[in-house]
């Protein structure tokens, strides 16, 4: 098993990318970290995945702009919110599909939908009930924030 490196914010999504270990190669794989995007910047997209010199490294939003209704259609920006279970799970699949085949073909998205498969089995097995909650975050260990 490789060090991954995860940002505190999505140290959360390890027993996940452990769980797929067997699926991709994550031996190039260096580190996983959240961002969020400031409230006055467009998203350009939603998770990127770089590779510098054979090692690559997975960045996912973790945070969406909160919009507040002023009616007639029109919204404001009101801050962000902590992005939802299955969208950052969703990305990370995407993003880790990469790592072995890098073009978006439908064998890509094949895989993607296989290692999402098997993290929606984790999700289960770790007793997530919904998938759209913001706050189940894994409780992290001691050991494991000294890694930061
Ligand atoms: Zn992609």
């Amino acid at each position: 098993m490789s060090e991954i490196r995860y940002s505190k914010d999505l140290l959360w999504v390890k027993p996940y990318v452990d769980a797929v270990a067997e699926m991709v190669p994550l031996n190039r794989l260096t580190s996983i970290t959240g961002y969020k995007v400031p409230i006055d910047k467009v998203e350009q997209c939603s998770a990127l995945i770089s590779k510098c010199a054979g090692w690559y490294r997975i960045t996912i939003r973790n945070y969406r702009p909160d919009y507040e209704s002023l009616g007639d259609g029109k919204f404001v920006k009101n801050g962000h919110k902590r992005e939802y279970v299955a969208v950052i799970l969703e990305n990370l699949s995407h993003e880790l599909a990469h790592l072995k085949i890098w073009e978006h073909t439908p064998d890509h998205l094949l895989l993607q939908a296989r290692l999402l498969t098997r993290m929606a089995r984790q999700a289960k097995k770790q007793g997530l009930k919904d998938t759209f909650n913001r706050t189940v975050y894994r409780k992290i260990s001691k050991e494991e924030e000294e890694q930061f």
